[in-house]
């Protein structure tokens, strides 16, 4: 039984702890709700405060990134990184490059990281770092120069065995390139400090695919619970990056219809399906001309654009007949409006690519609803589970074939759907995958912790 009192007195000592962190707040207070079920069972880890000592990350550096434009200019932007916690791995998580970077959201999302990875099954802590830089319309040789300035602070806290970044957000393979030729120039050792690097170079095959196909494994599991498949489901995607180019490509494989990306000017609506070809144009113009989702609708007959309109209180992308969506953009892309509108249009299944894309009153109406939500730090977890693979090839100096790591991607993530399931329903609420991927990510984490002592 949830103690609201116990929830909410949490809360306001959060809120208070950490001022101008609203992102953070909400991360906490998803979480903390699903554990006020455990900690009824189990007072043992309200006498350890394993609560309070979740919520503190172990260390957090923030820094600063002087660096130099094409014409000579100089700038200062500024680094972070986010050492959650280191109770089951070395800190894992990815780094983030948008002008929107702060403190609250990387704490939020290096929290979030900390679940995710311990439901993977593999041997990660929780890490998040990133820059308020940003890398649109910057030449390659200033997104080089920032990257190099950045590395010059970050490699004195990571290492292989330490913490090894990732991408995320405006970090890509140029970026994770640049970052780790600075980590080998600077500590002259060629190691896997870093996930994603090129494949000739230490990277994994199907680590770009990851997190895009896995959210669509998670949902052919969610959908499996009720004896159906993809197959000729219309699916609302959101935008038109690495997470959503390769939820494109499984929806495809599994015979739904993709029918929307965007990106932050706008989005296209394709009744007719973005097929393969059309998947190719999005690659070559996001990840090589670094151009507009709107020239998509240019290049296509019968697609329609419709660009962003800062004056509405939903987003119209979650506003068309579909059965399943794909949020794979950014953070609370789905409020209340939202998610009313998708289930009026007869989504039942969403499957977060993206990290807490969802308010959380557009969680409330998804649960409450009884319809297969799959939360992020469960559908997306398929990324940070293949960069492990890629540190378990790393550590080998030897790289598994393409089939051997999607195979262990695929198999990850019905091992994270089938702990979700369990655990939800071990604590009374079945089919509840919020409930079931909080609480099996905490467990784990939260032992390890006990097993360790105060440190
Ligand atoms: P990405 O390649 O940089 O693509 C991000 C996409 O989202 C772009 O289309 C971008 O549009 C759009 N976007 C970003 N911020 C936006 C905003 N404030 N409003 C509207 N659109 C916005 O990044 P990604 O790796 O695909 O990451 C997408 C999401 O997945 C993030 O929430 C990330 O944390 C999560 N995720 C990523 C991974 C991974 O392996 N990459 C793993 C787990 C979770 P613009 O280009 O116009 O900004």
């Amino acid at each position: 039984m949830v103690n609201p009192s116990y929830v909410s007195l949490f809360m306001a000592h959060i809120k208070a702890k950490n001022p101008n962190e609203p992102e953070f707040h909400q991360a906490v207070q998803e979480v903390v709700e699903s554990l006020a079920l455990v900690l009824d069972r189990y007072p043992e880890y309200r006498t350890a405060r394993i609560l309070d000592r979740i919520v503190e990350p172990e260390r957090v550096i923030m820094f600063r990134v002087p660096w130099m434009d094409d014409q000579g200019e100089i700038h200062v932007n500024r680094g972070f990184r986010i050492e959650m916690n280191s109770a089951i791995g070395p800190y894992k998580g990815g780094l983030r490059f948008h002008p929107s970077v702060n403190l609250g959201i990387l704490k939020f999302l290096a929290f979030e990281q900390v679940f995710k990875n311990s439901l993977t099954t593999l041997p990660m802590g929780g890490g998040k770092g990133g820059s308020d830089f940003d890398p649109k319309g910057k030449s390659d040789n200033e997104v080089m120069r920032f990257c190099q300035s950045f590395m010059n602070e970050l490699h004195r806290h990571i290492g292989p065995n330490t913490d090894v970044p990732a991408g995320d957000i405006g970090v890509g393979g140029r970026e994770i390139g640049f970052l780790f030729g600075q980590y080998k120039k600077l500590r002259n050792e060629f190691t896997g400090v870093l996930t994603g690097k090129g494949l000739n170079w230490g990277g994994s095959l199907i680590r770009p695919e990851a997190t895009g196909y896995g959210a669509v494994y998670f949902a052919a599991e969610m959908l499996g619970t009720r004896k159906q498949t993809l197959d000729g489901k219309i699916c609302l995607v959101s935008g038109s990056g690495n997470v959503a180019q390769y939820a494109v490509e499984k929806i495809n494989q599994l015979g739904g219809k993709a029918v929307t990306l965007s990106d932050s000017t706008g989005y296209i609506y394709d009744e007719a399906g973005i097929d393969a070809r059309k998947l190719a144009f999005v690659m070559e113009l996001k990840n090589e001309r670094r151009g507009r989702i709107k020239e998509y609708a240019d290049e296509f007959k019968g697609v329609v654009y419709t660009p962003v309109d800062p004056s509405l209180d939903y987003n119209p992308l979650w506003n068309h007949k579909a059965s399943c969506a794909f949020p794979s953009a950014t953070q609370n892309e789905i409020n209340a409006k939202d998610a009313q509108n998708l289930l009026k249009n007869g989504v039942y299944l969403v499957s977060e690519g993206a990290n807490m894309p969802t308010t959380i009153e557009g969680v409330k109406l998804f649960v409450d609803a009884g319809i297969l939500y799959g939360p992020g730090k469960a559908a997306n977890a398929g990324g940070v589970a293949t960069s492990g693979l890629e540190m378990a090839q790393n550590s080998m100096r030897l790289p598994w074939p393409k089939e051997e790591v999607d195979q262990r991607l695929h198999q990850i993530m019905r091992s994270i759907h089938q702990a979700c399931m369990q655990t939800a329903e071990r604590f009374g609420t079945p089919g509840n995958y919020v409930n079931g991927a909080n609480i099996a990510g905490f467990l784990k984490v939260a032992d390890a912790m006990m097993d360790q002592g105060l440190v």
